[in-house]
């Protein structure tokens, strides 16, 4: 970009990107990144805590929700509502600016339009309790500063979800590595810095690599939950699978964790115990075309590295069945594990606030199935499940945990995933950890069960 246009779009005014303080209520907003009107600059209140929500904007480059709300931050929106300017997808602000500067530089160039004066900046409400969102990240970034990849260039990577099942609302979504998007803007070499950062902050295009959305990792056995959800769907709920060493399944031989063999398994003792022969075994039943209809219409997964998913799901069905093979984000877990809380209805999962009757709703399985799930995953939250670690009695959340193996690395990724309380939940939570170990070790060690509770005393009140 011309940077006498970028100069000029940085100093123009602009709403602010606000997120809820300390409660659910709309009533009490904090800025997350605003003007200061003194010196002229953006803001960012809560620094790296709330960059995978904001990103950042300054005179070399815009990304994250301040790039995909920019037309409601910097007004073209509003005048385009009001008929003021035409909507055109040729027509960007920038293109506005430069034609702008272009007539007052070369007399006989002429503007096309003075619109840009009587720009309306509006704020964007975002559905973020701010006080959640940092204490997500503080326990992130406590758990992984100082870790370091296998490749030795940087830290390894986690991410945090939490979400309101009652509303889809988002509210805490948090990753580590963060930048300080104050830093940032600063100036060129900052910036330049910043996007050829070995962390990968952004991607070619200078948009955030949004580690809720594009996760993109095996899920590991948290993918159970959807095998056992078309299970039970396809009418299979009392069906036994026999675990034990040698067992094969789509000519694959399956292994246990830990070499476990759990001998006749049903449903339950799948999730509970994480048996992969016994997910393998139901996957068998349920048939690989009707588990890949499922995850594709009920549970709306992306497969993105799946180039031909039929051959995908036929060839490896097997491993699918315990998250491998397979990849998801961390928000598609979310849509399982919110659908399961919600009594089998998945909603739209959203981090700017709408009408209640804007939010999408569909529903991915029965009410009775979800209970059935909501039963299992409790029971691996207590004594002989693999979830139970993390709880020891305290507390009693339906939970999954996932350890994905991941070609060439010595541990697997972490995952944890679950919702609270078991009887009307409010909260769901999905976190994931790069190259970690166990789901329960990790979940244990950033402190699921305080970060989870502040979410229900915000929400309950
Ligand atoms: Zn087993």
């Amino acid at each position: 970009m011309n940077s006498r246009i970028a100069a000029k779009l940085a100093s123009l005014p602009r709403g602010s990107i606000l997120a809820r303080g300390m409660s659910s209520s709309y009533k009490n907003t904090k800025v997350l990144a605003g003007q200061d009107k003194n010196i002229n600059t953006r803001i960012y209140t809560l620094g790296p805590a709330a960059w995978p929500v904001v990103g950042v904007t300054g005179p070399f480059g815009t990304t994250g929700g301040e790039s995909l709300w920019r037309s409601y931050l910097t007004g073209t929106h509003a005048l385009v509502q009001k008929g003021s300017v035409v909507e055109n997808p040729q027509i960007t602000l920038e293109t506005a600016l430069l034609s702008k500067w272009r007539a007052e530089h070369h007399p006989l160039w002429r503007a096309s339009s003075e619109w840009d004066e009587r720009l309306e900046p509006q704020d964007v409400q975002t559905t973020i309790i701010s006080s959640l969102q940092l204490e997500a990240y503080r326990r992130l970034s406590d758990y992984l500063s100082g870790s370091l990849h296998r490749n030795g260039l940087r830290p390894r990577k986690g991410a945090i979800l939490i979400v309101d099942v009652r509303t889809g609302e988002y509210l805490a979504k948090v990753q580590y590595p963060s930048v300080d998007p104050n830093m940032i803007r600063s100036g060129w070499m900052a910036w330049d810095r910043f996007v050829t950062s070995p962390n990968g902050y952004v991607d070619s295009n200078g948009q955030i690599i949004d580690l809720v959305d594009n996760t993109d990792r095996a899920p590991g056995s948290t993918a159970k939950l959807n095998t056992i959800m078309a299970l039970l769907s396809s009418g299979q709920g009392k069906a036994k699978f026999y675990c034990a060493p040698g067992i094969k399944v789509n000519g694959h031989r399956i292994n246990d964790f830990g070499d476990a063999a759990h001998g006749w398994v049903d449903a339950e003792k799948i999730i509970k115990y994480s048996c992969n022969r016994g997910a393998a075994q139901a996957a068998q039943a349920v048939g690989p075309n009707q588990l890949l209809l499922f995850y594709r219409e009920k549970l709306r997964y992306r497969l993105p590295h799946m180039p031909r998913p039929e051959d995908n799901f036929r060839a490896n069905y097997d491993k699918i069945a315990f998250g491998q093979t397979i990849s998801a984000s961390l928000k598609e877990m979310m849509t399982t594990v919110s659908a399961i809380a919600r009594g089998g209805e998945a909603i739209e999962l959203h981090v700017v606030r709408k009408r209640p009757e804007d939010v999408e709703k569909w529903r991915v399985c029965s009410q009775s199935t979800a209970s059935a799930l909501t039963r299992y995953m409790v029971s691996a939250a207590k004594p002989g499940g693999t979830a139970y670690s993390v709880y020891e009695n305290k507390v009693v959340w339906p939970s999954k945990t996932g350890s994905a193996e991941v070609a060439g690395a010595k541990k697997t990724d972490a995952w944890f995933v679950g919702f609270a309380p078991a009887d009307n939940p409010r909260v769901a939570f999905v976190l994931w950890v790069e190259e970690d170990g166990t789901g329960s070790n990790m979940a244990k060690q950033i402190g699921v069960v305080p970060l989870v509770q502040q979410a229900l005393d915000i929400t309950g009140k």
